[in-house]
């Protein structure tokens, strides 16, 4: 009888290994087949100026409209992608995406893409991204990239040539999800940045019970971005105090759902001030 449902467990347990396999061969198969498609979209969020709520540009964030799951977020699929190797491929589907939308869209406020430290590891990403807003037809100048500290800190000189090359041509670059990373700030200076983005975390901390820590580690980067002469731009605001706390730091933009959700049309207008 033991023996027997001990069978029965593993049979059970092959079952669920094999269920899972399926399941994620069948997102494998999903994802190259949107990458060929048009499965990958491009989701815009405003920045804004804190103290009147002008928009003054827009992150581009990834959207897979899957034809059985729906709209899928990037936390729901890429790590598949960065297992498969296929994460880069929808990246510069992504980009070519937004390229094109900045292209066909006059004025002159900016897009920002996401590029995940892989893509920082090799040595023609600028090349092709440049090439790529060229054959667009895209002003470089209202591209810029956002990068966390973590692409920055395994080939340093390499980082640096990539930021300086793509800052001549007019893309500058954020750092992202300031404040969760490494934070060695004696190193911060080497890189040409234009602004550092406090991360969510912070700034959901604003007016939640434990605020003074929150507004420590907020304290701490606007006086590290003073001291670099750059500015900052809170993430994830979702509420006017919050915004006003930012402010009061000296913290000039923001995004968050308070301005705007991000949307498959962006959205140019001030909704707060
Ligand atoms: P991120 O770059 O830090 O993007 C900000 C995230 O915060 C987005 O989540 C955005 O929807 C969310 N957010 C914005 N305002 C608020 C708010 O007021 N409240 C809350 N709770 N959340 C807010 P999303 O779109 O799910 O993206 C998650 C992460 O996925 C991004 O974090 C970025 O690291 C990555 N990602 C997004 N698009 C791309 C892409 O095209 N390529 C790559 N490689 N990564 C991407
Ligand atoms: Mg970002
Ligand atoms: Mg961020
Ligand atoms: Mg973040």
């Amino acid at each position: 009888r033991a023996k027997a449902s001990g069978r029965d467990r593993w049979a059970v347990f092959d079952q669920a290994m094999r269920d899972q396999a399926v399941r994620i061969l069948d997102l494998e198969a999903d994802l190259r087949r949107a990458i060929n498609g048009d499965g990958f979209i491009a989701f815009y969020q405003p920045i804004v100026q804190l103290h009147d709520g002008a928009v003054v540009g827009h992150e581009a964030l990834l959207r897979w409209r899957h034809e059985r799951r729906g709209l899928l977020l990037p936390g729901e699929f890429i790590g598949l992608g960065e297992d498969s190797g296929l994460i880069e491929e929808v990246d510069w589907v992504m980009y070519r995406r937004v390229l094109q939308h900045l292209a066909a869209e006059p004025g002159d406020s900016y897009v920002s893409i996401n590029v995940s430290p892989r893509h920082f590891r090799a040595t023609d990403f600028a090349d092709r991204l440049l090439r790529l807003a060229d054959a667009a037809g895209a002003d470089p100048s209202r591209l810029r990239i956002e990068i966390t500290e973590v692409a920055l800190l395994d080939d340093a000189s390499r980082a640096i040539r990539m930021l300086r090359t793509l800052r001549d041509h007019g893309v500058l670059a954020q750092l992202d999800d300031f404040g969760t990373g490494y934070s060695a700030l004696s190193y911060l200076h080497r890189f040409p940045v234009e602004c550092l983005k406090i991360d969510r975390s912070f700034v959901s901390g604003l007016d939640s019970g434990g605020g003074h820590e929150a507004v420590a580690v907020v304290r701490a980067i606007q006086a590290l971005a003073g001291t670099l002469g750059i500015y900052t731009i809170g993430e994830g605001i979702e509420t006017l105090a919050q915004s006003q706390t930012l402010s009061g730091l000296g913290c000039t933009r923001g995004q968050g759902y308070l301005y705007g959700r991000p949307a498959e049309t962006p959205v140019y207008e001030a909704s707060l001030g």
